[in-house]
């Protein structure tokens, strides 16, 4: 079964020019990284240290009220980010964009495909390694947060410095939100979902809009998801074994041709 569903992946990769991955927590947890939810997550079924929801304190609302409050635990969770490295599945999709067209959706912070290598990376809730000014505007990119003080200050102006992800109750990025739309009517051979439970709408819906186009789907994750029901091939592991998996295959398909 494991074998098949392999052969089968890895052939529509093989045969595809134009590929969309859409990433999640779960590619990530193969390097380490904790889930803020989910199984094993840092705030499972607890509350923060100050009492409130995760999503309340990741908030735009507590950030523009309290903005040390959502920094401490902006801290907290970078903390646990820090030293991470890509893992097989981060190296085996920046690996396939040498010769096709790949694009990675992530909803991921932790900057790991870029690391990876992959360049058409869209950040749809942005990147712990770029933090901006609310002040002067002065964008400052970073590896780490090591050595910040609490909250960070602007170098240029003194005043706090934010990072540039999308807080819970806040607008996706315009321009992430463009490119995605651009990929997606600029046409695609697969969409391969690795590693989410896609219970976003706008992580869902590429799957939903590729199926409906014809587009072959595949989803890869150790549990049922959002869209599991409707794409085409469905893999129950996790994403390093899988695209290890997946290149293995087509290495050994290169070297027999
Ligand atoms: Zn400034």
């Amino acid at each position: 079964m494991t074998h098949e569903i392999a052969d089968t992946v890895a052939g529509r990769v093989r045969e595809a020019r134009r590929i969309l991955f859409i990433t999640g927590a779960g590619i990530s947890a193969d390097s380490g990284l904790p889930t803020y939810r989910g199984t094993g997550g840092l705030y499972n079924g607890r509350l923060t240290e100050s009492g409130l929801p995760i999503e309340e304190v990741l908030s735009g609302e507590m950030f523009a009220r309290a903005p040390e409050v959502t920094w401490s635990y902006l801290l907290e969770i970078e903390r646990h980010c820090r030293g991470a490295a890509p893992n097989a599945a981060h190296r085996a999709i920046a690996e396939l964009e040498r010769d096709k067209a790949v694009t990675v959706l992530t909803q991921n912070i932790d900057g790991l495909h870029r690391a990876a290598g992959s360049r058409d990376v869209i950040e749809i809730h942005g990147t712990l390694n770029r933090l901006c000014c609310l002040s002067c505007g002065k964008v400052r990119t970073v590896e780490d947060f090591a050595g910040f003080e609490q909250p960070p200050a602007c170098d240029a102006c003194g005043r706090m410095l934010r990072p540039d992800v999308v807080l819970f109750g806040e607008m996706l990025p315009p321009a992430a939100l463009a490119a995605l739309e651009a990929r997606l009517l600029g046409g695609l051979d697969l969409i391969v979902s690795v590693g989410t439970t896609s219970v976003f709408p706008y992580i869902a819906e590429p799957v939903y809009v590729g199926r409906a186009c014809g587009i072959p789907t595949v989803e890869i994750n150790p549990e049922e998801t959002c869209v599991s029901a409707c794409v085409d091939h469905v893999w129950r592991t996790g994403a390093a074994q899988a695209m290890t998996a997946v290149m293995q295959r087509i290495r050994q398909q290169a070297l027999g041709s």
